[in-house]
């Protein structure tokens, strides 16, 4: 098998960034496509700047490009399938989880479970989703939503009420009362290897997602720890070899009594498994990056404690955050707005006293 040493991203933002960035060391050159001048992939790798919908920008992309990949969900997969070089993670996935109740049925279909769903094309079906699901419930988006964006809570009949549903853009969706939010980041090589990382536990703010940690490092009981990560392990596996799948593949789950739920799938690296960059022998973006160059796949074992913040909206000082013994910075070089992902910031050896100290840090 050859190695491929260009790869196209769609997308250059900061996954692209830090795939690019992951690659350069490789020996890969990057190129990728993204409509924004100021993205943040243009510090590390060359830019095509035109829309992702531009069929001819993508055609340039591929033919600068042995393989292709993405860094979100938003992409004509049909096109990706058409370009003339083999691209990365599976588009038949991706189609799949562009749609959240075809990425519902998908997990039910393979026997994972989800919280309940109903797909509201009419008001009818909110009449109904009530008497199934029960105030309160969620209406979200099928389509592009992110960061809990296109996601409405609707507590009283007279909230849904207000909505005018179309057919095929709303799903409703149980509330799960979970316990804890986890993630599992699992990448397969083209030798069909398949490596995972360490559950992450996560905890998200207005849709947000705000820290990130591995979850043996807030769960004592070791023994539970264990059978969830077998459990995710297993799911993961299941989607990466029903698809062929090449590359990372994150899986969000909500803990709810003992039992994994599947909340969302990103065929792609995650934000809750940036503290790879610190906390693994390899990062998920490098891993990504050797799954479809085909080469080797590298440890994905926690080699150290370590806790990620979200930066959102602003990036604190680096100054102030480099006086905190073990904390690293990683700027993503955007223009501050409300809401944005910024950067990100990983402390190594988390203690309770160095955690508030970052907290207080991104008030
Ligand atoms: P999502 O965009 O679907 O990942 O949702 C963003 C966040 O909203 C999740 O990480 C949860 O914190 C919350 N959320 C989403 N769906 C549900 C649900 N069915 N029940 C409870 N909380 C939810």
């Amino acid at each position: 098998m050859s190695t491929i040493d260009e790869i196209g991203i769609i997308g250059g933002g900061q996954l692209g960034f830090m795939l690019a960035q992951a690659s350069l060391y490789l020996g890969i050159r990057s190129h990728f496509l993204d409509p924004n001048q100021h993205s943040p992939a243009g510090l590390v790798a060359e830019g095509i700047y035109k829309p992702f919908d531009d069929i001819n920008a993508l055609r340039e992309l591929a033919q600068t490009s042995k393989a292709l990949t993405y860094e979100f969900e938003n992409i004509n997969y049909q096109a990706l399938q058409e370009l003339g070089v083999e691209a990365h993670p599976s588009p038949t996935l991706l189609h799949k989880s562009q749609d959240r109740l075809a990425e519902k049925e998908l997990c039910n279909e393979l026997g994972f479970e989800t919280a309940g769903f109903l797909p509201i094309n009419n008001s009818g079906d909110l009449e109904q989703a009530a008497n199934k699901l029960g105030f309160p419930f969620l209406v979200k988006t099928c389509r592009l939503g992110y960061d809990g964006k296109g996601q409405f809570w609707i507590n009283s009949a007279e909230d849904f009420m207000k909505l005018q549903p179309k057919p095929g853009v709303y799903i409703a969706e149980a509330k799960v009362p979970f316990d804890r939010e986890l993630s599992i980041a699992a990448v397969r090589g083209k030798n069909k290897e398949v490596r995972s990382y360490p559950l992450s536990q996560n905890w998200h703010s207005e849709g947000i997602l705000r820290e990130s940690c591995p979850f043996q490092m807030v769960e004592e009981e070791s023994e539970l720890v264990q059978t969830l990560q077998t459990q995710a392990e297993a799911i993961a596996k299941a989607f990466l070899e029903a698809f062929d799948y090449i590359g990372v593949l994150s899986i969000e789950f909500f803990l709810h009594n003992g039992k994994l739920l599947i909340n969302e799938l990103a065929p792609r690296v995650h934000n809750s498994y940036h503290w790879t960059m610190s906390g693994s022998e390899t990062s998920q973006f490098e891993n990504h990056m050797r799954a479809i160059a085909g080469l080797p796949l590298g440890s994905s074992k926690l080699s150290k404690p370590v806790r990620l913040f979200n930066c959102i909206g602003k990036m604190p000082a680096p100054r102030d955050c480099l006086a905190i013994e073990g904390l690293h910075y990683y700027s993503y070089h955007k223009e501050p707005r409300a809401g944005r992902k910024m950067g990100h910031l990983i402390l190594s050896e988390p203690s309770e006293e160095s955690i508030e100290s970052v907290r207080k840090l991104l008030l």
